[in-house]
């Protein structure tokens, strides 16, 4: 099974870097959504591929004609928060509400109900499990948040599943579809999206793919521009995981649409043994 995901947001949603961090200073850059999305919906359908989009609310209510595109071409959205705040930064509280206003700002234009969640950066960690108690509340069904590996911002790398699982938390049950892993000599290897994406050759990519029987990927429309504003402040390791290989990768992207059948996170949940899946206690 591979699925295929994006998270929807601008070049300037990178974290670690003060001067993008405020909403309130967004207005002031150039937006480039536009064009890379559009890239993207017509080399899926030219493909005949299925994918997940977890927009960020801010986008919606943005760029409400993109919101509603991804929709009428038949593609299915999630949320990936409203502003794009990394989750173990918040209080419950804060949480909440930007979860509530990503949903509605998503919805108003869909009028379909949101039920997938994916967090930004993947921050869910050890030290905010309640985050599940939150999604539960908000009738999130699957949520894709685990990062079950060391990252800079979250990663679970306690995690016990890198294969889809149900986690059991105060609230109830939620089912999870994580990042998947590759094993090697102790270390759970990315491989599937990202910066991982753009820096493994393809060759590597695809073989990592031919073995694994589960694969969720996860793509930002920047990812592929290589014209993007290059934010020469950000951390040297920070700066080489968001541009390396931007000038290769879409053409990267297009071989993986043209070798492999992805899904959807709604054919998954189809697909997917449930009742012998792993239940995890959080
Ligand atoms: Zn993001």
């Amino acid at each position: 099974m591979k699925i295929l995901t994006f998270d929807i947001e601008e070049w300037f949603h990178v974290l670690d870097y003060e001067d993008t961090a405020d909403e309130r200073s967004w207005n002031k850059f150039e937006f480039r959504i536009e064009n890379n999305l559009a890239r993207i919906l017509n080399s899926l359908k030219k493909n005949n591929q299925s994918a997940t989009f977890f927009c960020l609310g801010w986008i919606a209510q943005k760029f409400p004609h993109l919101v509603k595109m991804i929709d009428q071409m038949g593609f299915e959205i999630g949320t990936h928060s409203n502003l794009h705040t990394l989750a173990y930064k918040q209080t419950k509280i804060q949480f909440r509400e930007d979860l509530v206003k990503s949903i509605e700002n998503i919805e108003n234009l869909t009028n379909k109900k949101v039920k997938y969640y994916r967090a930004p950066g993947f921050s869910v960690n050890e030290s905010n499990k309640w985050v599940f108690d939150e999604l539960i509340r908000q009738n999130i069904e699957i949520d894709c948040s685990i990062f079950p590996a060391t990252r800079a911002h979250g990663g679970f790398k306690s995690f016990p599943s890198n294969f889809p699982a149900i986690i059991s938390s105060n609230e109830g049950l939620i089912k999870e579809l994580p990042i998947n892993t590759f094993n090697l000599i102790n270390n759970r290897i990315i491989f599937s999206g990202g910066g991982y994406f753009r820096l493994f050759p393809y060759p590597i990519i695809k073989k990592l793919i031919d073995k694994s029987d589960y694969v969720m990927t996860y793509f930002h429309p920047r990812d592929f521009d290589p014209n993007q504003p290059i934010i020469r402040e950000l951390p040297l390791f920070r700066k080489f995981k968001s541009y390396v290989g931007l000038s290769k990768s879409f053409h990267k992207f297009e071989k993986l649409i043209s070798d492999f059948n992805f899904i959807d996170i709604k054919e998954a949940n189809k697909k997917i043994p449930w009742q012998d899946s792993k239940v995890i206690k959080i």
